[in-house]
């Protein structure tokens, strides 16, 4: 998630997993039998966190022997660009490809089933199922739970899972892990930015990964289509100063009509409402980019006094208290209205 993901926003008490779910979701990979299949699967339409700590999981339980391994999201199976020389793509396959039945799945970043699409259909066939997250609002949907509310990125718990595992890290897996993190943390600005992930980030960079490379792929590189597209897109943003309490929205608006002009893909446009976000007069921001005729997918952002996951969850997605999204249908004006009318009722105690 390009976004202000900040970990806190769980219930008191939500510590993220005991020693008892770490020793579980040891067995489970230790107890792997020589001709296991491990299914790992990641949320649809997959950002870096969601992507690296997949592969960076991956890879290492590669070190660890695993044969049978298999990484996989739903939807259409092409990655953005940005992604294409992440180590450990050779896992990938097409959510047609899967395994039918594997006996090891292990979940990352999604915070519900329901981000797993059709995909999930292999929870209830599996032998066992892990879950890594650090979205407030997981279901705990696995069998076993790694979830923590407090981490900055799914990419902590995997290497968690990883050190616990007795893997080392070696710069093939800390790139992925980096990238994880860094996407998530916003390039280390965000709140969730703790002395833990900065320690993280020291181990990461001392296999010898260059930051500067990595950044520059991720966060620095675009089509200028997409440059020119961007352009227009922030060109038509609108301002509604009474909006979430009367602290300001900023929105616009981006259609397939967009994307075809300028010959783009949709992913194109995810890091688009990192430019949006920046409006001093709007507490919160929001981007509405079409998915089909009647489908929007929004995306919602919020520097602190909103938050923007309970007005998700309302309108049928989720999120983090910071960062959220959802799936509106409708016309795009339906689909603002609803938007401000959730937020009046997101405002966070002063
Ligand atoms: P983004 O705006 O970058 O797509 O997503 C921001 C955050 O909102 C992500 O961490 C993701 O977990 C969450 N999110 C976005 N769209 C949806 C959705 O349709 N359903 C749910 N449950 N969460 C979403
Ligand atoms: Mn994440």
């Amino acid at each position: 998630m390009t976004a202000p993901a900040e970990g806190a926003g769980g219930t008191p008490g939500d510590s993220g997993p005991t020693d008892a779910d770490w020793a579980a979701a040891v067995a489970a990979v230790r107890g792997l039998s020589a001709d296991a299949r491990v299914l790992m699967i990641c949320h649809v339409n997959p950002d870096g966190d969601a992507l690296g700590s997949m592969l960076g999981f991956g890879l290492g339980l590669r070190r660890l022997g695993v044969r049978q391994l298999q990484a996989t999201f739903p939807g259409p199976p092409e990655l953005p660009e940005s992604f294409g020389w992440l180590p450990g793509l050779d896992l990938l396959v097409p959510e047609r490809a899967a395994y039918p039945d594997p006996d090891l799945v292990i979940c990352f970043d999604a915070a519900s089933e329901s981000r797993l699409g059709d995909l999930v259909d292999r929870l209830a066939v599996a032998g066992t199922t892990l879950v890594l997250d650090h979205h407030a609002s997981n279901t705990r949907f696995g069998r076993i739970d790694l979830v923590d509310p407090h981490a900055a990125a799914t990419s902590v718990l995997a290497e968690g899972l990883l050190a616990r595992l007795g893997v080392p890290l070696d710069a093939e897996i800390a790139a992925c892990l980096y990238v994880a993190l860094s996407t998530d943390t916003g390039s280390f600005r965000f709140d969730a930015t703790t002395p833990a992930v900065h320690e993280l980030a020291a181990r990461l960079l001392a296999t010898g990964i260059r930051p500067g490379d990595i950044s520059r792929r991720i966060f620095d590189t675009r089509p200028f289509g997409a440059v020119r597209l961007f352009g227009e897109v922030l060109g038509r943003a609108r301002l509604d100063p009474a909006a979430a309490g009367g602290r300001g929205l900023v929105w616009t608006v981006a259609t397939l009509d967009d994307l075809a002009r300028y010959d783009q893909p949709p992913h194109v446009l995810e890091s688009l409402i990192d430019s949006i976000r920046v409006t001093a007069e709007a507490e919160v921001s929001c981007v509405v980019k079409q998915v089909a005729a009647e489908e929007w997918s929004v995306s919602l952002r919020s520097k602190g006094a909103v938050d923007v996951s309970r007005a998700a969850v309302v309108l049928g997605g989720g999120g983090h208290r910071f960062a959220a999204g959802f799936t509106g249908r409708g016309s795009a004006d339906e689909v603002m209205d609803r938007v401000r009318a959730a937020l009046d009722g997101a405002l966070l105690p002063a």
